[in-house]
């Protein structure tokens, strides 16, 4: 059974598309005209400011510790997990978006949580562009492995330093 084909079309799975294809587009000359304001230097923030400033925008990074890496995000020791199915074991966009939909206790929201499942497989690219040391195989693919109590390898993660 497929278990993407479980979303109903022009629902959850459909929310961000049609959010993104319907927004106003800036002009690139205008985007170093614009300032964007990030609170929080964490995975999040991080990665959205650098991206941010890579499409043109003047962007500000604040943070409220003493240095931008004392974020959560650089304890996080087991990994970031995304619904590549290297492992080929069966792990499909629903898959992610409903053990994470569980492991919150049901009450995250839901189109979030499932546009997080659908970006998560780009999301690894990007860290890996951005320069986050994944662990690898001998061959050189990125590795995963199996965390938090679900039945797929899907975590990405770095050998050595963390977990
Ligand atoms: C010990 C530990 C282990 C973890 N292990 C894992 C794991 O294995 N796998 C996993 O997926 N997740 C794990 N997590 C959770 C994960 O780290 C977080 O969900 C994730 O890092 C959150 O990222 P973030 O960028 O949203 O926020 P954070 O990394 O928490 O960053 C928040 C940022 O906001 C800033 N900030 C907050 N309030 C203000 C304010 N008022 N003004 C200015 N700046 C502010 C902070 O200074 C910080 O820079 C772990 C967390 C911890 C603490």
């Amino acid at each position: 059974m497929n278990l993407d084909s479980k979303i109903p079309p022009g629902e959850l799975a459909d929310k961000w598309t049609q959010y993104r294809s319907t927004v106003k587009l800036v002009n690139p000359a205008n985007k170093r005209h614009l300032e964007v304001i990030v609170v929080g230097s964490g995975l999040a923030g991080a990665s959205a400011a650098a991206s941010l400033a890579e499409l043109g925008y003047t962007v500000k990074v604040f943070c409220f510790q003493d240095s931008p890496r004392r974020a959560h995000s650089i304890a996080a020791q087991g990994g970031i997990n995304a619904a590549k199915n290297y492992a080929n074991d069966g792990d499909s966009t629903f898959r992610l978006f409903y053990d994470t939909i569980k492991g919150g206790d049901f009450r995250a929201r839901e189109a979030n949580v499932y546009r997080l499942a659908e970006v998560s497989a780009n999301i690894i690219d990007q860290c890996v562009a951005q320069g986050v040391p994944f662990a690898r195989e001998y061959g050189g693919l990125l590795d995963t492995r199996s965390f938090g109590g679900v039945q797929v390898s899907r975590t990405f993660y770095a050998r050595g330093q963390t977990g």
